[in-house]
């Protein structure tokens, strides 16, 4: 590990004075930069610790939103009474992620940030290329082992896969994250997360210097019905083969799909919005046939590599199932 500077922030604003000039990275949980910095990935100048700031660990429920903190910690968003009863889906895509131990140590705003597990990525010692660490150098995982990997929104430079599932839910529900910097700003969780194109070294729209403050989730009802479902190769700390947040409203005649929302975790390059799958469903009776056959659907326009086929496959299971469990809920 390179050597760095160390700093502890006490405020905001003291926050973004010390990240002038570059070369410094954002501290808080630590879970994903101590990480990328012990395997060569970053190589920051200076840490500032961002996690004795305070008012950024609140969560505050309003009868239109949900406002948390950037600083909460994934397992008290989690565990929260309200949360998991307006959002059950935001609940189950935190309690389905990691280990216990990084739940309780991350936060949400560093969630969000995570990076790629793609192993070419993460091998910041070998000479293996990877447009995403080292601009320009190529891409190994594209024909090299690519099981792990994206099937939607790849690009000829990047096919990995957006690990998280928090900001699956998040874009399933028209979340929005309230950014610092020079101007304040909010910008749509859907709008904020990049597919690769040409220029995979920008995986989302926060700018250098700039700072999550805190997360914000429309309350509907489709929210209140909502599932998360993580399929995985073993059922604990493992990152999603496919995920789905799911969430449904029914019209007064218990059967006619008012509001459906889906969005898609594990086989795309960022959380994958099934926009076109949700405006199919909506007027539709909530039957499993109906769900199903609209399902069959969802991986239209993907693409597999030599070892990730069995995702396209994935794909129309886990979102039936998904919203088969919501409409179970309604
Ligand atoms: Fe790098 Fe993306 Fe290729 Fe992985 S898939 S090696 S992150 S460019």
């Amino acid at each position: 590990m390179h050597s760095f500077s160390y700093e502890r922030a006490t405020s905001v604003s003291h926050a973004m004075e010390s990240a002038k000039g570059g070369g410094s990275r954002f501290l808080a949980g630590g879970t994903t930069i101590v990480d990328l910095m012990k395997c060569n990935v970053e190589q920051p100048e200076k840490l500032i610790d961002v996690t004795f700031m305070p008012g950024l660990g609140d969560i505050k429920v309003f009868p239109s939103k949900i406002l948390i903190g950037s600083l909460t910690h994934m397992s008290t968003a989690a565990d929260h009474p309200e949360i998991k009863a307006i959002a059950p889906a935001i609940s189950e895509s935190l309690w389905r992620a990691a280990s216990p131990q990084i739940r309780n140590m991350a936060t949400l705003g560093g969630n969000l940030l995570q990076r790629t597990r793609c192993p070419y990525f993460r091998d910041g010692l070998s000479n293996l290329p990877c447009n995403k660490r080292s601009p320009g150098s190529g891409c190994a995982a594209i024909n090299g082992v690519n099981r792990n990997h994206a099937v939607l929104g790849t690009s000829a430079s990047c096919i990995a896969t957006y690990p998280g599932d928090f900001a699956v839910s998040l874009v399933a529900f028209d979340g929005k994250i309230h950014i610092h910097g020079d101007e304040a700003r909010i910008v749509k969780a859907v709008d904020f997360f990049k597919v690769p194109g040409d220029t995979p070294h920008l995986d989302n729209a926060l700018h250098s210097g700039e700072f999550i403050t805190a997360i914000e989730i429309p309350v509907s009802k489709s929210l209140r019905y909502s599932h998360y479902l993580k399929v995985r190769d073993r059922s604990s700390y493992e990152f999603a083969a496919a995920s789905a947040a799911a969430g449904i409203e029914l019209e007064s005649d218990g059967v006619t799909i008012k509001d459906l929302r889906i969005a898609l975790g594990g086989v795309a390059t960022k959380p994958w919005r099934l926009v076109a799958l949700e405006q199919q469903l909506v007027g539709k009776p909530f039957t499993e046939e109906v769900i199903r056959r609209a399902a069959l659907t969802a991986a239209d326009g993907a693409e597999a590599y030599a070892h990730n086929e069995y995702k396209i496959n994935l794909i129309p299971k886990v979102v039936a199932r998904a919203l088969m469990v919501s409409g179970s809920l309604v």
